[in-house]
């Protein structure tokens, strides 16, 4: 045993020392400092937000609002740890009208970066504090309009563990935006402007009606597809916007739920929400849904944990069945008797919105009939291949093994299967060719599929897809995140033969396609790459979001293969029948499509020459 190292007295920690723990619980990450800043703004009765990022937040992050401001008393008061203006000491902790009210944000922060607040309570003269790790640099008037500025600069400076644990830039952009996003939602008449880099990535106006903000926070899909309700159940008050299937994601991404105004990440409420969509919404997917709920605030526990996100229902069973039947009544799966409320689903066409749109329909509206192509993030890797079934006679059907230069093939090396003869095309959907062994079933989509996703993957290693001009380059207003991953991504985008330029602050412009897209819109697959990655921005740190990038374009060469390849119903000539077989023959995989179904079926003349008894 060695001796304990050191020995010393029980003492209380030096205010400094105090702060930078504190700052381990509420300062998490740069989005955690946004959060805390957003919500002293809107306590102090800001209508009016501009946030300003820098280097992923850790360079700096800058919020201008128009509340009530602070003097130089409060100004310097604001920076001790539990000063607060938000609670006296006859308040009940159990009936909080504020976001914050622990009074330990400013300190934490403080602790950990470099933060100047410069505010004044009117406009003229205001004070602006200097702190730096903590130390208080300096306190002078400065001329100031009605508000608060506060401005974090080198983030986590002086706590090299913490920034260790920082992700890409990038990925500390997207949850410094999603923050964003939550609170520019969460009220109706916010002026909120977001820039990051000097761009402007997101702004809301107060004049905005709440589908043209979420078009604004979310883009045109979700926008076009949420639907407002509102429902009471004893004490409980719910309302707000549900999407329709169409929309939905493997994530809770898009859902946005705000307990008396303060938006919390609940699974309660995700469930009961789930739980009212039913079966409209396939198992794992989850809504758009900005929601809202008003409870007598005694019901209701918010200091549960730090960063507040969190909160407890005192009946946590009731908030629960009023949640799920204000959605499940909203969404048509309520008893049609007491639902006055017209569902969402059933309803009439929308007046459209007014949408500072392009004036085009939007083309990532256009309908998808390609259930492949919208399946998010498809694994990368090649399907696991199927065991080949046994040329059993009672199964008188088997499928090739997709080996190459398999052992039922009597032919060349090289081949997986012997030089078929093409005989017709059934059904417009298969081509039934003759060879030694037997005769064969080609499904022509898989196959050509198959051929297709080959040459892309070649290509795509030799250097790039080829990518098309366009004529007529449309530029396109992207939401937020998508333009964050539009930036992040552009270099493989080329790649892959898009060629997106920015152009002003969230739009971009498609300068060229894919040239394999052909006269196809190449606008509906791009969007769909860019909300994959978006979902992938916040989780993945740099090596993270390059492979979650590559499983992306992995999963986007099968859709691009699915879309380009020959459809079943498609009429087909003989000799274009005859390339299909032989160029099937001797490609990779051939025998199987890219999702690992088979492509080609032999019924073995011996069977069938048994069938006939002879
Ligand atoms: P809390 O929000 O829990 O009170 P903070 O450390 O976040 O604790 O803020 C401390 C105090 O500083 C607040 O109670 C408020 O009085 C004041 N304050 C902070 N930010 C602002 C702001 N943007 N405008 C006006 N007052 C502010
Ligand atoms: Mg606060």
């Amino acid at each position: 045993m060695t001796a304990p190292p050191n020995i010393r007295r029980v003492k209380l920690l030096p205010d400094e020392l105090i702060n930078r723990i504190a700052a381990g619980e509420v300062v998490e990450r740069p989005a955690a400092v946004l959060k805390e800043l957003l919500e002293n703004s809107l306590d102090a009765g800001a209508d009016r937000l501009e946030i300003e990022i820098e280097g992923g937040g850790q360079r700096l992050i800058r919020l201008r609002d128009n509340g009530r401001g602070m003097d130089e008393d409060d100004l310097l008061m604001c920076l001790e740890r539990h000063a607060t203006s938000k609670l006296d000491q006859d308040d009940d902790l159990l009936a909080i009208a504020t976001l914050g009210f622990r009074g330990e944000a400013l300190p934490s922060i403080g602790a950990v970066s470099r933060l100047t607040i410069t505010s004044a309570v009117d406009s003229g003269q205001g004070h602006v504090v200097t702190l730096a790790g903590g130390r208080l640099e300096g306190l002078k008037e400065a001329p100031a309009n009605r508000g608060t500025t506060v401005e974090v600069g080198r983030l986590f400076y002086n706590v090299p563990a913490r920034r260790k644990f920082l992700k890409s830039t990038v990925t500390e952009s997207a949850h410094l935006l999603d923050v964003a996003r939550t609170y520019a939602l969460s009220r109706p008449d916010l002026r909120l402007t977001y820039r990051d880099g000097g761009r402007e990535m997101m702004s809301v106006e107060s004049r905005h009606d709440f589908r043209t903000r979420v078009y604004r926070v979310l883009g045109q899909a979700i926008a076009e597809s949420l639907q407002p309700f509102d429902h009471q159940e004893g004490q409980v008050k719910i309302s707000g916007w549900l999407s329709g299937p169409e929309v939905s994601l493997r994530s809770t991404a898009n859902v946005f739920i705000y307990v008396l105004g303060r938006p919390v990440k609940d699974r309660l409420l995700n469930r009961a929400l789930a739980d009212g969509y039913g079966r409209i919404l396939p198992p794992g997917q989850w809504p758009a849904a900005v929601l809202f709920l008003d409870l007598d605030p005694a019901e209701v526990d918010v200091n549960v944990h730090p960063a507040k996100t969190e909160v407890r229902f005192r009946q946590p069973g009731a908030v629960f069945s009023a949640l799920s039947a204000a959605v499940s009544r909203a969404v048509g799966r309520g008893p049609a008797a007491v639902s006055r409320q017209r569902p969402v689903f059933d309803f009439q066409p929308a007046p459209a919105p007014v949408l500072a749109a392009p004036a085009a329909p939007p083309p990532w509206l256009a309908p998808e009939s390609d259930p492949e192509a919208t399946a998010e993030l498809a694994e990368p890797a090649e399907p696991a291949e199927p065991e080949l079934e046994t040329a059993e006679p009672t199964a008188a059907i088997s499928t090739l093994r997709a080996a190459p230069a398999g052992e039922l093939d009597s032919a060349a090396e090289g081949r997986h299967f012997e030089p078929l003869r093409p005989l017709a095309q059934l059904y417009q959907s298969y081509i039934l060719a003759e060879g030694e062994r037997g005769l064969y079933l080609i499904d022509q989509h898989a196959a050509h599929e198959r051929l297709i996703f080959n040459q892309l993957k070649a290509t795509l290693a030799a250097g790039g897809l080829l990518g098309q001009a366009r004529l007529f380059p449309e530029t396109m207003d992207l939401p937020p995140l998508s333009a964050l991953a539009a930036e992040k991504m552009r270099p493989r985008l080329e790649q892959l033969g898009f060629d997106l330029e920015p152009f002003g602050e969230r739009t971009f412009i498609l300068k060229s396609a894919p040239a394999i897209l052909g006269q196809e819109d190449p606008w509906p697959p791009l969007l769909e790459i860019l909300g994959s990655v978006e979902g992938r921005l916040k989780s993945a740190d740099g090596a993270g979001l390059g492979e979650a990038l590559e499983a992306l374009v992995g999963s986007w060469l099968y859709s691009l293969a699915c879309r380009a390849a020959i459809k079943a119903g498609e009429k087909m000539t003989l000799p274009a029948m005859a390339r299909l077989l032989d160029d099937m023959a001797v490609t990779d995989k051939g025998a199987y499509c890219p999702h690992g179904r088979p492509a080609i079926q032999l019924i073995e003349r011996r069977i069938i020459e048994k069938r006939f008894d002879r």
